[in-house]
């Protein structure tokens, strides 16, 4: 029997074996030929999979929080207004980040499971005059979805640069980077990108690029400084090395695998399947009867699910049970509520066998819990909707 279970949380995700094989690749030099050529490619690819072909990408070790702290040390300076949009964690964290480098930040907070409505965003900004915007496309604690879009083209009418926090939507959600005018797009490897953690990554635009070429102070974080990495990701894009710090060469030789990977799919397909797995998930816990922490479909992000656990059922044993069934899910992560809801991330190259199996050790689980519902409606349903 397979003792190995499905890893079904948001981050880190089951990888591809090809990619877990190209990370096996005899360690090259970060100057040899190769080497070079796949640094360059992943660098263009980057720009693809954000839809922003004028961009400027960034490819750095570290984690989603570097790429966090890239795009703010780089753009803020000390007294700057920044305005942080929050739908949870990630929003909190975002806003504690950007203090550090001197920024005045206003926070606006949605309500739990909620966004905060576009025209209090508008309302906001006509108020007062902000440098940047950053808002979370999918925080990962709630599984919300912004509706990026609008927040593009409220950067561009308020001249404002807007900081997209992709970390849970990269590679699943819909983004036009460059058609929706937003300024920075930042992610990590770990989620569905399809690359073990290890990278921040960072696609930015032309306007995000002026302004820190405007700059009138040093970038207070001296490993971060885009004065340090943009020639190396210039030289990279044109198949010249170079050095600043030494590149995590297998884990960029990895993201080329998974990069190559993603655009094989198909941008436009990889946003549809996720949508079309994210809903058909969604719809199977519902008909469990369960609840969500997003409190509808139009906010609800379709790289992870975040279901309040029922009445009567407690977390610990939840998780417990389903992971006895072979699949781990994981618990709950802001901190008011923390005990109360537990998270499956289904984003990156998960498919439908996965969500199938993750829907019936759910309901495996509950059996085991005492929970009373109709044993097999979840899985009817979500083959319901994935023969759709
Ligand atoms: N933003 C979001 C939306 C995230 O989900 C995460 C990680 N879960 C981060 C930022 C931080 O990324 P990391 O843990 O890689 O530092």
């Amino acid at each position: 029997m397979k003792a190995r279970k499905l890893l079904m949380i948001p981050g880190p995700i089951e990888f591809e074996p090809q990619v877990m094989q190209s990370m096996a690749t005899p360690t090259p030099g970060h100057t040899a030929p190769n080497f070079v050529e796949t640094f360059g490619r992943a660098l263009e690819m980057m720009k693809e999979v954000c839809l922003c072909p004028s961009g400027q990408p960034f490819i750095v070790a570290g984690t989603g929080t570097l790429a966090m702290d890239m795009a703010a040390s780089n753009i803020v300076e000390s007294g700057d207004n920044a305005l942080v949009v929050s739908t949870g964690y990630f929003g909190e964290r975002y806003a504690e980040l950007l203090k550090r480098y001197g920024a005045n930040v206003d926070i606006l907070k949605a309500p739990l499971g909620d966004v905060v409505p576009i025209e209090e965003v508008e309302g906001q900004l006509k108020k007062k005059n902000y440098k940047l915007m950053t808002f979370t496309h999918v925080d990962t604690s709630t599984a919300v979805l912004n509706d990026a879009k609008s927040f593009g083209e409220l950067g561009q009418k308020y001249d404002v640069l807007t900081i997209l926090d992709g970390v849970c939507s990269v590679a699943g959600e819909e983004i036009r980077q460059e058609e929706w005018g937003i300024d920075v797009v930042l992610t990590a490897s770990q989620k569905a990108i399809g690359v073990p953690p290890g990278l921040a990554l960072l696609v930015a635009s032309q306007k995000a690029m002026k302004a820190f070429d405007n700059r009138k102070t040093p970038v207070a974080n001296y490993y971060c400084d885009w004065n340090n990495w943009l020639p190396i990701m210039r030289a990279y894009e044109n198949r010249k090395p170079a050095y600043f710090g030494t590149p995590p060469v297998n884990l960029i030789i990895a993201l080329e695998a998974s990069l190559k990977n993603i655009l094989n799919e198909g941008i436009e397909n990889r946003f549809n399947r996720h949508l079309k797995l994210g809903r058909a998930f969604r719809s199977a816990i519902k008909a469990l009867g369960l609840n969500m922490i997003p409190v509808n479909e139009n906010v609800s992000a379709n790289t992870l699910s975040a279901p309040y656990y029922p009445e009567g059922v407690t977390g610990g044993e939840l998780v417990g049970q389903i992971s006895k069934a072979g699949i781990i899910v994981a618990g709950g992560l802001l901190s008011d509520i923390k005990s109360k809801y537990f998270r499956v991330g289904h984003m990156g190259s998960v498919n439908r066998s996965d969500l199938l199996a993750t829907i019936g050790a759910i309901e495996s689980g509950l059996k085991d819990c005492k929970y009373k519902f109709e044993s097999g409606v979840g899985l009817k349903v979500i083959q319901d909707c994935l023969n759709e």
